[in-house]
């Protein structure tokens, strides 16, 4: 997708530093860190939500899950990780491309919702 920031990103247009890459995904350390560790798993294929997925993307990210806990020591999962994937407006999402947030190097709250922020 031409003017995709993630896309750029996989096909390079766009440099930057990726701690991992296969056929399905690449990861790489998100600009502004919510946690101590801030990764984002980043699907090859371009697609904004789950619910636009092909059998073969579905596929892929049965294999992305499979393969992030295996990354425990570049990521440091050892001691516990979160994944999040926001979709659409009412989530915040950003970058119309499928991406899963991987945090972790630290204890965690739970305030998904952002609810404590906006009190
Ligand atoms: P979301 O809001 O769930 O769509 O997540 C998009 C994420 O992309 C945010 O956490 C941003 O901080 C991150 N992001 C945006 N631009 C960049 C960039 N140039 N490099 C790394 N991460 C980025
Ligand atoms: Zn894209």
């Amino acid at each position: 997708m031409e003017d995709c920031l993630f896309c750029k990103f996989i096909n390079g247009a766009i440099p930057v530093d990726k701690l991992y890459e296969d056929d399905d995904f690449i990861v790489i350390r998100d600009i502004n860190p919510q946690c101590k560790n801030h990764f984002l798993a980043i699907t090859k294929s371009h697609f904004k939500l789950l619910a636009d997925m092909t059998e073969c993307d579905a596929l892929a990210l049965a294999r992305i899950l499979k393969k992030i806990p295996a990354l425990c020591d570049k990521l440091e999962l050892k001691n516990g990780y979160r994944l999040v994937i926001n979709q659409g407006d009412d989530a915040g999402q950003t970058v119309p491309h499928l991406h899963i947030h991987v945090l972790s190097g630290e204890k965690m709250g739970w305030d998904p919702a952002g609810r404590k922020e906006r009190n």
